[in-house]
């Protein structure tokens, strides 16, 4: 099976990814002039972010010149994430508070505000890395999921750097220098998955999925992507969003439809007996990690995870150019 081969070279990227959380060179602890914890020492500038697929950055970028926290949990859905009063302390106490935006982090918009209006510097990533005419819109609702396209997120590491440097001055160099690797790494990885989805052959390229979370990814990559459930999962699924997709599947012969790791699997399930009841042997290809990396580990390792699922499931032995990539 040619996709086999493929996984191993994507685990290779990701473990050049993985590595280096803390590595590079740095000012070292208590070097900035960034502000002060409330003991008195100074760590540099403290960060809170919302996601991990911020904050895995934001850690290797921060390293030991920066203290950054995550707010959600590695499984946690960010739609449906509400704030306690100790997560509002936390976003109180930060210098620098870095969230999506684009309402994923729907609940949290008016925390957020208080925060902002007390002199926490208050940035929406998702939202400034757009360029002009790259944000996608579902009705009449923004699409969040900017991170899905990882040509897009590369902008995010040179963001933190010059939030974090601001903070921090002395680090400047430090953080631009660290941005610049991450920076790298995913344009070598948006290069590959780029790749690896042109060998697909153009009828196998629809991706269907519990939420409409991979917009950003599809229009990068090169699918079609239809979800069951809207831009956000606070709205539940329509027994007619469904019926349509059976229709799509059985018209358009489509193999697999995927899990999500943060949304349960009931809907999906209800597609898959649909499209079965009407003679398309529709399979489960996996669970692909779209609003949290979840078991898949970190932000970029959920890419890798995500692309070699979806190749596992859609590829066929008959794509020529997909043994090429996997070479
Ligand atoms: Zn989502």
């Amino acid at each position: 099976m040619d996709w086999s081969k493929l996984i191993p070279c994507l685990a290779a990227l990701a473990l050049s990814c993985s590595s280096g959380v803390d590595g590079g060179p740095s000012g070292g602890p208590g070097s900035g002039s960034g502000h002060g914890s409330s003991d008195g020492s100074s760590l540099g500038p403290r960060v809170v972010c919302t996601t991990a697929m911020i904050g895995d950055l934001a850690l290797e970028i921060g390293g030991d010149a920066a203290e950054v926290e995550v707010l959600f949990g590695s499984d946690m859905d960010p739609h449906l994430f509400r704030p306690t009063r100790d997560d509002v302390k936390l976003l109180m106490a930060a210098d620098i508070v870095l969230y999506n935006g684009l309402h994923l982090e729907g609940y949290l918009v008016e925390a957020l505000g208080r925060v902002e209006d007390s002199g926490v510097e208050v940035i929406p990533v998702a939202e400034r890395v757009l360029l002009d005419g790259e944000l996608l819109v579902s009705g009449q609702a923004p699409d969040p999921h900017v991170w899905m396209d990882a040509s897009v997120w590369s902008r995010v590491p040179g963001l933190i750097a010059g939030a974090l440097g601001q903070a921090s001055p002395a680090n400047q160099r430090t953080f631009t220098e660290r941005a610049a690797v991450v920076e790298a790494r995913l344009i070598a990885a948006d290069e590959q998955y780029r790749d690896a989805f042109a060998s697909l052959a153009p009828d196998r390229r629809v991706l269907l999925t519990a939420h409409d979370a991979f917009g950003y990814f599809g229009r990068r990559y090169g699918l079609e992507v239809h979800g069951i459930q809207g831009v956000s999962t606070t709205s539940e699924a329509s027994l007619n969003a469904i019926e349509e997709l059976v229709h799509l599947v059985v018209e358009r012969q489509i193999p697999a439809v995927f899990f999500e790791s943060t949304v349960s699997e009931r809907n999906v399930r209800a597609l898959v007996e649909g499209a079965r009841a009407r003679g398309q042997d529709l399979q489960v290809g996996g669970v692909l990690h779209a609003d949290a990396p979840g078991q898949a580990g970190t932000y970029e390792q959920m890419l890798r995870s995500n692309v070699s699922t979806i190749l596992g499931a859609l590829g066929t032995d008959d794509d020529a150019g997909a043994q090429e990539v996997a070479r």
